[in-house]
């Protein structure tokens, strides 16, 4: 169990995780070369090679919230990560859950559950755990007087485009009001009577992102996705609780080789990531301009930048294998910058 940090005051909470080697990674004698000594902390072993050819292991430490190393389940990273946050949309706050990394670090098995074999098990996913918990807030005495009703949608942003994943990928259109409201046109939003109703949803939605998927469509690494738990009181949104699957951050992406497609999709990613970081920063360090118009997914997710009460987790999801050091890199210093200061 990862030792508790000075989470609770804060309103942006990083953590990192290591999934283990899978399978193909020890086929390839790939090694190992992240260790997670506890307390946040995390040690990557990098492998280079001095002028003279001499190799040496350059160790890198990196601090965060929690490290939760490769035997540690769903259940616990949520109890460490959204879990907390839960409280915070029936406050009237707005929370926020990213899982971000490289395409196959563990974004969607922590978030969507494990859809791993046959069975898909999507009830210890994040999505679904969060939203359990909202139902057993709701059934509390102290806020049945509030006259809650929860809803959610779940949608899909790939190249800039807003599609929805409860109404069969209908392409959506963001507009902003002169008071800076952004609306999504045409988002459905579903009443939800219970947590299974939810976890139908989940499946549904996941099911949709990844069908049809084509080189002339969106491949589900390369978009985000959005699960939003919304709690509305005489139909003005309460509080906000958005979960999200974010794109691969790749590294490595051959310029010469790739089609036009994937170096757009690419720019496109890298520019989402970058404005994500500074919208995150700047709720930390209570700016007054954040730049959420940078990037579709920062101008959508608004409402979570702005206000007294937003709160923010990062989970950074790393792959343990020495093949995948560079991205580990880049995963580890993006989180490191989006830590509170
Ligand atoms: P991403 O969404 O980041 O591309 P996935 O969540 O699809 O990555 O994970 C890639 C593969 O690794 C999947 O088969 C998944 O089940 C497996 N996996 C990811 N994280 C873990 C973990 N913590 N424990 C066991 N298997 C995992
Ligand atoms: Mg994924």
């Amino acid at each position: 169990v990862p030792k508790k940090g000075k989470v609770e005051a804060h309103r942006i909470c990083v953590c990192v995780r290591k999934r283990p080697l899978n399978n193909k990674e020890v086929t390839k004698n790939d090694i190992d070369v992240v260790s997670i000594p506890g307390n946040g902390t995390l040690l990557l072993h990098e492998p280079k090679q001095k002028v003279d050819l001499t190799k040496y292991l350059d160790n890198q430490v990196f601090h965060f919230d929690y490290s939760f190393d490769e035997s540690s389940t769903n259940d616990l990273v949520y109890r460490f990560t959204a879990k907390p946050l839960v409280q915070t949309i029936f406050d009237g706050g707005m929370a926020t859950c990213f899982a971000y990394g490289q395409t196959g670090s563990g974004k969607t098995h922590t978030m969507g559950g494990d859809f791993s074999g046959k069975s898909q098990n999507s009830a210890n996913g994040i999505y679904a755990m969060a939203a359990q918990d909202v139902f057993s807030l709701l059934k509390q005495r102290r806020y049945s007087s509030l006259d809650l009703c929860p809803y959610v949608t779940f949608f899909e942003i790939y190249n800039s485009k807003v599609f929805d994943l409860l109404n069969k990928k209908a392409k959506l259109r963001v507009l902003e009001d002169e008071k800076q409201q952004v609306q999504v046109v045409g988002l459905q939003e579903m009443y939800i009577s219970c947590a299974e109703d939810v976890i139908k949803m989940i499946e549904m939605g996941s099911a949709c992102r990844t069908s049809g998927q084509t080189s002339a469509n969106a491949n589900s690494s390369r978009s985000h996705a959005v699960l939003q738990v919304i709690l509305r009181r005489r139909n003005q949104v309460h509080g906000k609780f958005s979960l999200v699957d974010l794109a691969g951050n790749e590294r490595g992406i051959d310029v010469r080789s790739s089609d036009r497609q994937t170096l757009v999709e690419t720019a496109e990613i890298n520019r989402s990531l970058l404005a994500l970081k500074e919208c995150i920063r700047s709720l930390g360090m209570d700016s007054h301009h954040i730049p959420f118009r940078m990037s579709k997914l920062t101008q959508v997710l608004r409402d979570s930048f702005i206000g007294e009460n937003s709160r923010t987790c990062m989970i950074a999801m790393v792959s343990p294998g020495m093949s995948s050091c560079d991205s580990t890199v880049n995963t580890l210093r993006y989180a490191d910058r989006v830590k509170e200061l």
